[in-house]
């Protein structure tokens, strides 16, 4: 089936299905293409509770779908490929999280968004890569917080708090693969462009950085910067969406092999699956729900 064939079928069951699709900035081009709305994963969960869909099909990973079926539970949330996970929310178990609570007790446990429902029902709030600052400020009377699972995101966050942080050594193997050296590269090919970065990188990456962003704030940036050229500290498929929100100024990626296997999973086909099967579908149990959602919702009062 062509690419011209499989989209028009897409658009006939989404709209049989009253369905949205949504899809993460670094999915591929054509499943982007293809959305109703592009964004980071909270962003997305967040506008799908907006709208009267009865089924989100969620282009991303598996912590992703989760956290839009938590956010909406009146409606069904598929994930077009079950085995889209994400490496860093599988470097921490409820079982680690149960040892962290035993050991820092009565600490603020702050979790990242990318991280699994369970995980985030046994944390205190979560935090997303732009709020993480700001979140960890509200707990300024405790002397220590705890920060999961992702160390560069912690680190990065400790530089702006009082606070003493500890942390899980969970990591994003795409943003942490990224070394001082690439970036050295590409600035010596490029000296007029500015350097973004996003906080999953290493410290000393972030060192290098003009400016560090979400990809939301990174793309904000990008469309409102006097700047013309880009080096970009993330998953390459943002290029993708930077291109096409500033078709005019030019983006280089940090490092070419920024790719995140997970994120390329998903296909037209698959999402035209999806809607023929309305599977895989993702379901979070009410009692993690719940917990989960309490940890989120923590999280965007006072936003
Ligand atoms: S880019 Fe990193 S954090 Fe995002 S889904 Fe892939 S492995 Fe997970």
């Amino acid at each position: 089936m062509t690419n011209k064939e499989l989209i028009r079928r897409i658009g006939e069951l989404k709209a049989k299905r009253n369905a949205i699709i949504l899809a993460h900035n670094y999915q591929v081009p054509e499943v982007q293409d293809i959305a109703d709305i592009t964004g980071d994963s909270l962003e997305l969960s967040r506008k799908a509770a907006e709208t009267e869909a009865s089924v989100i099909v969620f282009c991303g990973v598996h912590f992703m779908a989760e956290t839009a079926a938590i956010l909406n539970p009146d409606k069904v949330v598929l994930l077009p490929r079950k085995d889209a996970g994400c490496l860093m929310a599988d470097m921490i178990t409820p079982q680690d999280m149960e040892w962290i609570r035993r050991e820092f007790t009565d600490t603020p446990i702050i979790t990242y968004v990318n991280s699994t429902a369970e995980v985030k029902a046994m944390s205190t709030i979560c935090c997303t890569s732009a709020n993480a600052v700001s979140i960890a400020r509200r707990f300024a009377e405790y002397p220590l917080i705890y920060m999961t699972p992702d160390r560069n995101l912690a680190m990065y966050v400790a530089k702006f708090v009082e606070n003493k942080v500890q942390f899980w050594n969970g990591y994003c193997p795409v943003h942490d693969s990224l070394t001082p050296e690439h970036v050295l590269k590409q600035k010596e090919k490029h000296p007029e462009a500015v350097f973004i970065a996003h906080p999953e990188c290493r410290p000393e990456v972030i060192e290098l950085a003009d400016q560090v962003f979400s990809t939301s704030g990174m793309l904000k940036f990008v469309e409102e910067s006097d700047n013309e050229e880009f080096i970009v500290g993330t998953e390459i498929g943002i290029l993708h969406t930077m291109k096409k929100r500033a078709p005019n100024k030019k983006f280089y990626p940090a490092w070419d092999l920024m790719i995140c296997n997970d994120m390329k999973k998903t296909s037209l086909m698959d999402v035209l699956k999806a809607l023929e099967t309305m599977k895989p579908r993702i379901t979070v149990p009410e009692s993690v729900r719940i917990r989960a959602l309490d940890a989120i919702m923590g999280m965007l009062q006072g936003q």
